[in-house]
């Protein structure tokens, strides 16, 4: 699976991305990397492998460059092999951008970039959206995102960042879930609230086709026609550091249903492991009780479909206040 984070505000953007990273790092993945807003422009580390090799990159190569506005992804390959080129975040004209999910046409709008002589230099769909954005942009980045967005089919959560709008960061998403939340530290964003609560207790949920443009003052949303709209706030109750004061051993996020399209059986399985995992912590003997060897099988099943399933987890907790 695969996680995104987007932070703007007061504290050094490359480490808070980076830490937020590694809190998405029990989803899985295959590589990892940031862009972040310098004085010269956009730049990018990313790279196969852990977020501790990204951590060790940021710090040989960034270390003293500073920036308070980035996005930050972990990838799951589902288009193009596990490489340097095909990891997150994707640079295409002024557009860069971190995707979740699957562009099932991807194919098709790429023959079309193609026939106006833009090539991609990765071989994953994400890259083809970028480039798809970057094709409809002339000036307003709602207006492309919504434009590019009407071209896509499939799933995605993507964070955005326009080369010519400093310290701003775009989201959108159908499918695949997004977290969002504004501090007296910062705005800040993620595809799971996992990533979130180290920095607030309330959040809001994208809804799917939404806009939301995001700085360090607020995070403003408009909904598909174009409108303001004001998402709900939830709180939090819990804590992840609870898991260890409650003596609990493993953390575990409950599956929901995945809205993600032409993917039933992609929903069977959620479904079930949502039954199977049905508390957050899970506690210390669990592998006595009787729902365990249950949830194993199921999560067999799972692994056989995670690529696609990719982006599309996201606790009960936030699904009951949807
Ligand atoms: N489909 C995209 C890729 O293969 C995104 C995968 C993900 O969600 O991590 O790069």
């Amino acid at each position: 699976m695969c996680g995104i984070i987007g932070y703007v505000g007061f504290l050094d953007a490359k480490k808070t991305l980076v830490d937020g990273l590694q809190t998405l790092e029990y989803r899985g993945y295959d590589s990892a990397g940031i862009s972040y807003f310098t004085d010269d422009g956009i730049q990018t580390i990313k790279t196969i492998g852990k977020v501790s090799v990204l951590r060790e990159l940021v710090k040989a190569q960034a270390d003293d460059i500073i920036s308070t506005c980035g996005i930050g992804h972990t990838r799951w390959a589902t288009h193009g092999g596990v490489s340097d080129t095909n990891s997150h975040p994707h640079t295409a004209g002024k557009v860069t951008l971190i995707h979740n999910g699957i562009i099932e046409n991807y194919q098709e709008l790429q023959r079309e970039l193609e026939e106006k002589g833009k090539y991609p230099v990765s071989q994953t769909d994400s890259e083809i959206a970028a480039m798809v954005i970057d094709d409809c942009y002339q000036g307003d980045p709602e207006e492309a995102i919504r434009l590019a967005t009407g071209k896509l089919t499939g799933a995605y959560g993507f964070c955005i960042m326009f080369e010519d709008i400093p310290e701003t960061i775009y989201a959108v998403r159908s499918g695949s879930p997004l977290v969002a939340a504004h501090t007296e530290k910062g705005s800040i964003i993620a595809s799971d609230m996992v990533a979130l609560v180290s920095h607030t207790k309330h959040y809001f949920v994208l809804q799917e086709n939404h806009i939301a443009k995001i700085t360090k003052d607020e995070i403003l949303v408009k909904n598909e026609y174009g409108d303001l709209y004001g998402p709900t706030i939830h709180h939090i109750s819990w804590d992840v550091g609870a898991a260890k004061k409650g003596g609990y051993d493993y953390f575990c996020t409950t599956l929901s249903i995945s809205p993600l399209k032409n993917a039933q059986k992609i929903n069977e399985i959620g479904e079930r492991l949502s039954e199977a995992y049905s508390v957050l912590w899970l506690p210390s003997d669990f592998k006595k009780r009787e729902g365990y060897k249950r949830s194993i099988e199921l999560s067999k099943e799972y692994n056989l479909y995670r690529q696609n399933f990719c982006g599309c987890v996201y606790s009960r907790r936030e699904a009951e206040h949807e």
